[in-house]
């Protein structure tokens, strides 16, 4: 099994979502907690934004970034003042990483940056070389890669990592690309750049089209070595890949993909409902892995099945990831043997002849209420054999 690592970007594009603005003092809590969860690289801002993205990064470099803990990351557009004050505030960190990132796309070349191709080269040449000259560990993303010319792309990648970069990021910057065609980008880069071999690649994936996860599952196979991920998918428009997602899945199907991430799956529910508050964006019940109905069964035949053997509808054991085991929801559609264990676990005293009155009685209150609670059990049931 191949390696991955994981660049937890909660805090750098996280923070971009509309309407999230995290102080320094909780992206500490968050960094906090996804060292708990074993997270090899944070990306904890873009120190050149403001005082406080630079005091955020700051924090998390002198309190986290112990030679034993986590590399910090700092993001850097392809300017000498940018990479000079993510440097800085990552100063006290034992394992530093700059992240260098510009366009290669003809669209924001044209329109954004108003740059020819051969000044891209250029610039990627001098802005990685100076950051190399800072530290030891950079890395360049190519913005809006899977728009650009795949050749030009490789070209640029050629020239950072001659000029230093480790790490090779290809970002679908506006979640355009398909599995398929993420993973040929990627099997691209590691075919034709030069020296790639010694350099890890990452994935880098938008939700627009809702494929994040899976071009990030198709990009680790194809070899990527990086993915960069966000809790609870949170980050710009639709957001990125989701953490949980993405680690579930290489847990869950391991020989599908090939790779491993070290990850202490136990810690992902309590990250995913701190950055919930932090971030003031609700999560989804319906939300893999960490939304509310993740591990909930409501029908009757499934609820059956899970109380034969929780095989039968469970693919992920719920306390793997910090949830609560097995949760019975009653509903219109549970059946008897839901409401037979149901009254168990209230540990509720009832005969055979009462217990199918409850039953008719639970039927008829589970067609008018929208959800029944444990409360609404006891009650039938004192009422029955009260
Ligand atoms: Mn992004």
């Amino acid at each position: 099994m191949r390696r991955i690592l994981l660049n937890d970007i909660t805090l750098r594009d996280g923070e971009q979502s509309p309407g999230v603005n995290f102080f320094p003092e909780e992206k500490l809590e968050i960094a906090r907690q996804l060292v708990n969860m074993n997270v090899p690289i944070i990306e904890a801002g873009f120190a050149v934004a403001s005082e406080s993205d630079f005091q955020g990064v700051n924090r998390i470099a002198m309190e986290l970034g112990s030679p034993d803990g986590p590399t910090i990351c700092s993001m850097a557009r392809a300017h000498k003042r940018d990479i000079e004050c993510a440097y800085e505030a990552l100063r006290p960190a034992a394992k530093p990483r700059i992240q260098v990132v510009l366009a290669t796309s003809d669209l924001h070349l044209e329109y954004k940056l108003n740059l020819t191709r051969e000044q891209v080269i250029d610039l990627t040449r001098e802005t990685v070389a100076f950051a190399r000259s800072l530290v030891e560990d950079v890395e360049f993303a190519a913005e809006d890669a899977t728009r650009s010319d795949l050749d030009f792309l490789c070209s640029v990648f050629t020239v950072a990592g001659e000029s230093g970069a480790r790490t090779l990021e290809i970002p679908d910057t506006v979640g355009y690309s398909i599995p398929t065609e993420y993973a040929s980008i990627v099997k691209t880069v590691l075919a034709k750049v030069a020296g790639v071999k010694d350099m890890v690649v990452s994935t880098h994936c938008h939700d627009d089209l809702g494929l994040a996860t899976a071009n990030t599952l198709a990009g680790l196979a194809a070899g990527a070595g990086q993915a960069e991920c966000t809790i609870n998918g949170i980050g710009e428009r639709a957001g990125n890949a989701s953490m949980e997602e993405v680690v579930m899945a290489l847990k869950t199907r391991p020989t599908q993909f090939g790779v491993q991430a070290d990850i202490n799956t136990k810690a992902i529910l309590e990250t995913s409902k701190l950055v919930e508050a932090l971030s003031r964006m609700r999560v989804a019940p319906n939300k893999a892995i960490v939304g509310e109905n993740a591990f909930k069964h409501e029908s009757g035949i499934h609820q059956h099945g899970m109380l034969c053997n929780s095989e039968t509808y469970q693919i992920i054991e719920p306390e793997t990831v910090g949830a609560r085991k097995f949760d019975l929801m009653l509903g219109k559609l549970s059946g008897k043997h839901a409401l037979r264990t149901k009254i168990m676990e209230l540990s509720l005293d009832i005969g055979p002849q009462d217990f199918d009155k409850v039953y008719l009685s639970f039927k008829d209150l589970s067609a008018k209420k929208k959800m029944i609670v444990d409360d609404d059990i006891v009650n039938l049931v004192n009422r029955i054999v009260g």
